[in-house]
């Protein structure tokens, strides 16, 4: 029991990978649970290429957090950007609402890492959330129209130029993916359309793509996106993107004005904003129980806790944070229980990546399993961690769809917003709209119940 004489609370922001294992850790104990996220949903950031791609809808990898946490008695969610914290007074603040706590998690996950290169940020798409995916997505397929209706040449080409920077899982899922999307489905909607014409180029700045896993993974991924026709250019360093080019060190110029950003991360903004101690990447240094060295009720955790486990550093995962969220949560009840937290240690489960529709490349203690041997377990292991059986039912059918038919339904430019929730001014007004509506309603009522008095029941 807390001082105010009730259970004590743990407030978690973030549901995302981490944010869901801390509460799903807590769910049925003697403590109150406030999850609270900026969406009021929870996106499986794995399958976001997917829906770049056009390959399966953006409703298929999300599902609402209320709907998670559905009878679950001492858990409640808010839909709330969070952007303050007081930790003396031990309080969050987001959307002008304060939401005391006992405990708080840290999990609001990572933001795109420009990495300091002119023009990237103003001239490059990020791949970070739903919305972005969403607006690569269209910008693609509006691309391709135009260069349908383009009425020079070299105006077409320039349309049908794609570049992606980064040559990590993300950059190689999305360069497969778009020239899958390339070769088949649009090659038929387009007849009259020349897809030789369309240049995908994926940029890396190391020697090698996927530089994180085994030499064997990377040559198979460079010779598959090669078969694909996605033109790899490893060991190029990129030093200014502008509105018409990408300028590489040594001089080179790639001439593109379609340029994604996918070549890297770094921790969200919100650890500065709230005064914490960050790293260089913008992530906070963990202890080895995952609280914040300075302060022993905060724990940080998933891709915005910089966290080590037998030396090595925690990669920015989806594994590093479900299991960071799991051993955070047990050492919450410990805590409370007045016993000795444990130390975080890794569980490494291994790494993989799709490149293209049927391929891919899987990593598992020291053994590389390479192509469509590689792609049942890629397949397994992403439709069995998608949340929700209707989301995993949708994008099985979906797959099948597609390999059968090669031909996905979802090339459709759709409008989307920027931003993910209500900005905050347009809330104020709204809800001054909804009282001025609520009084109106009640005025009504009560003049309906004068003229017929007696009536109601
Ligand atoms: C395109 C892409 C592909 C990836 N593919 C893989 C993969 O194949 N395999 C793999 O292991 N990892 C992959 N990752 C990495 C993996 O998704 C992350 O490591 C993981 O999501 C981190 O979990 P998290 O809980 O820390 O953050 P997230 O899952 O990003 O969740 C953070 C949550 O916090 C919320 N939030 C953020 N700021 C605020 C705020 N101020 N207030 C309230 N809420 C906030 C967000 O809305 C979100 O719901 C990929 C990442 C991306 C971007």
């Amino acid at each position: 029991m807390t001082d105010r004489g009730e259970r004590p609370r743990v407030v978690v922001v973030g549901a995302g990978f981490a944010g869901l294992q801390v509460a799903k850790g807590l769910a049925g104990e003697e403590v109150e649970v406030v999850v609270l996220d900026r969406n009021n949903y929870h996106a499986f950031l794995p399958l976001l290429y997917q829906v770049g791609a056009a390959q399966i809808e953006a409703s298929d990898i999300v599902h609402p957090v209320r709907a998670i946490f559905r009878g679950k008695e001492n858990i409640q969610f808010g839909m709330m950007r969070v952007d303050r914290l007081d930790r003396e007074r031990k309080v969050v603040t987001g959307n002008g609402i304060q939401v005391p706590y006992d405990y708080l998690v840290l999990a609001p996950g990572s933001q795109t890492n420009y990495l300091g290169v002119t023009g990237a940020r103003e001239h490059a798409l990020p791949f970070k959330t739903v919305h972005h995916a969403l607006a690569v997505r269209n910008w693609i397929l509006n691309r391709v129209e135009r260069a349908a209706a383009a009425a020079s040449p070299r105006k077409r080409r320039g349309l049908l130029t794609f570049v992606i920077v980064g040559g990590g899982p993300t950059g190689v899922e999305l360069a497969g993916a778009l020239a899958e999307l390339v070769r088949k489905p649009l090659s038929r909607d387009f007849p009259d359309l020349d897809m030789a014409e369309v240049r995908i180029i994926i940029v890396e700045a190391l020697d090698r793509l996927l530089p994180t896993f085994s030499e064997k993974a990377s040559r198979y991924t460079e010779k598959r996106l090669d078969k694909l026709g996605v033109h790899v250019r490893t060991g190029e360093m990129v030093e200014e993107v502008t509105p018409t080019s990408i300028k590489l060190k040594g001089g080179q110029e790639i001439s593109s004005d379609a340029v994604v950003w996918a070549a890297g991360v770094k921790g969200n903004p919100l650890a500065e904003a709230c005064g914490l101690p960050v790293t260089k990447k913008a992530t906070v240094p963990v202890d080895a129980f995952l609280r914040s060295p300075d302060d022993s009720s905060t724990f940080v955790v998933g891709d915005m806790a910089q966290v080590e486990s037998d030396g090595e550093p925690v990669p920015m995962v989806a594994q590093g944070a479900i299991q960071g969220g799991r051993h955070a949560a047990e050492n919450i009840l410990r805590e409370i229980r007045g016993e000795p937290l444990e130390p975080f240690s890794y569980r490494d489960l291994g790494y993989m990546a799709a490149v293209g529709r049927t391929r891919a490349v899987v990593e598992l203690k020291g053994r590389t399993l390479t192509g469509m041997p590689a792609w049942p377990a890629w397949a397994l292991v992403h439709v069995g961690k998608l949340v929700g059986f209707r989301n995993r039912l949708g994008v099985m059918l979906n797959w099948a769809a597609d390999y059968v038919f090669a031909q996905p339904p979802l090339r459709l430019i759709m409008p989307y917003e920027e931003t993910a929730a209500v900005e905050p001014e347009e809330e104020e007004k709204e809800e001054a709209r909804a009282e001025k509506a609520g009084a109106a309603v009640e005025a009504q009522e009560r003049e309906r119940a004068q003229e017929s008095p007696g009536t109601g029941d």
